[in-house]
């Protein structure tokens, strides 16, 4: 008789999370049985994982707890936000982050997962190779000599190190990736932990349902970024953990636009005119764009979905969310009348 075959098991940390939470449904699409774990549930729809625990990853028993029994992890699970959280929250994200990165990927060895795959940022890129807004595209060899912008950088950086040295002392096949700036529905839009994408699609839907035509922009709004939609963060990190590739390897768009220019399209996704007001506030480094050269060389692959595309996704579910919290202004005016 012939042995049924068990599905692989996966854990996800940070399953509460943006990323996390999409690549549970990612996964549970393609037969895995998936654990997330996670210090919350997901904000904003219920989980498709077989099961969910809530343990907090700073602490080693509960990564023991976590990784038990699991083929694979995806270490997402992270103390991160915005620009506005990263800059002003230094200790904190260097204290939690470097707790949990070093306890999952401990106990995930001891447990014997076969298979680690940690999320890593286009922040561990040195200042001084984004000082200007029309930057050359990150190689992931630019990230030495080191010099992060941030404690967020730093703590990213050492968990890669860490990645590849146990892999070369215990033979756990890691797989590093560097995000550039995800984006897409049900991530956190408001807070003060949203990122530009998200909260740029929330002031113009403010402005569209207000008629308060006036969007706030950090800075001058001529710092450059690349941004990618969540649907293709998501085929890209499953490549990536299939390959057989152990070094750190960028996964983002590679077209560069100003944040003038992101809520420009915004804007003309919400089919309204807008009028940017710029206001000091903390914007990162001046420019950052990913290199895609060593993605399609490792994966045959490059993200396919436009910034337009994944926006108007992302913009219609984010209106959707600020028109339940505001009330439309003729039925604020009806309420008094009453
Ligand atoms: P997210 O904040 O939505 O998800 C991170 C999750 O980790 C959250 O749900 C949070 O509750 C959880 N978490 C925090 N502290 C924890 C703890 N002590 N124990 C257990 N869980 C804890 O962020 P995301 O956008 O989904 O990012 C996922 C990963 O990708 C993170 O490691 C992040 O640093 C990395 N990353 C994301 C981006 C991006 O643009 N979204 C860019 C670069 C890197």
């Amino acid at each position: 008789m012939q042995q049924q075959q068990q599905p692989v098991r996966v854990l996800v940390t940070g399953a509460g999370g943006f990323i996390g939470h999409h690549l549970v449904g990612f996964l549970k699409q393609r037969g895995y049985y998936v654990r997330g774990v996670d210090i919350k549930l997901p904000e904003f729809a219920p989980t498709h994982a077989d099961e969910f625990e809530l343990l907090d990853l700073r602490r080693w028993d509960n990564c023991l707890q976590a990784t038990r029994n699991m083929d694979h992890v995806y270490a997402l699970a992270a103390d991160m936000g915005g620009m506005g959280f990263i800059s002003s929250n230094h200790a904190t994200i260097l204290h939690n982050n470097a707790l949990i990165n070093m306890h999952t990927l401990e106990a995930a060895r001891v447990n014997g997962a076969t298979r680690y795959l940690y999320t890593s940022s286009a922040c561990v890129y040195p200042e001084y190779r984004q000082l200007e807004t029309n930057i050359a595209p990150l190689k992931e060899e630019d990230a030495f000599p080191a010099h992060p912008q941030d404690a967020y950088g730093w703590e990213k950086l050492v968990a890669e190190q860490a990645c590849l040295y146990y892999t070369g002392q215990y033979g756990i096949e890691t797989r590093i990736v560097r995000f550039h700036n995800i984006f897409g529905e049900l991530g956190t839009w408001t807070g003060g932990r949203e990122k530009a994408p998200a909260a740029m699609c929330r002031k113009v839907a403010v402005a569209k349902l207000t008629g308060n035509s006036e969007v706030e922009i950090w800075g001058d709004g001529e710092q450059t970024r690349s941004f990618c939609y969540i649907d293709d963060c998501l085929a890209g990190l499953y490549r990536l953990m299939q390959s057989d590739y152990r070094h750190p390897l960028n996964l983002g768009q590679d077209r560069m636009v100003t944040i003038n220019q992101l809520a420009q399209i915004v804007a003309e996704i919400a089919g309204i005119p807008i009028v940017l007001k710029h206001v000091p506030g903390p914007q990162g480094v001046r420019g950052r764009n990913s290199d895609n050269t060593r993605l399609r060389e490792v994966l045959g692959w490059d993200p396919q979905i436009s910034l337009e595309d994944g926006l108007a996704r992302t913009y219609a579910w984010i209106e959707q969310q600020v028109g339940g919290q505001l009330q439309p202004p003729h039925e604020a005016h009806l309420s008094v009348a009453r």
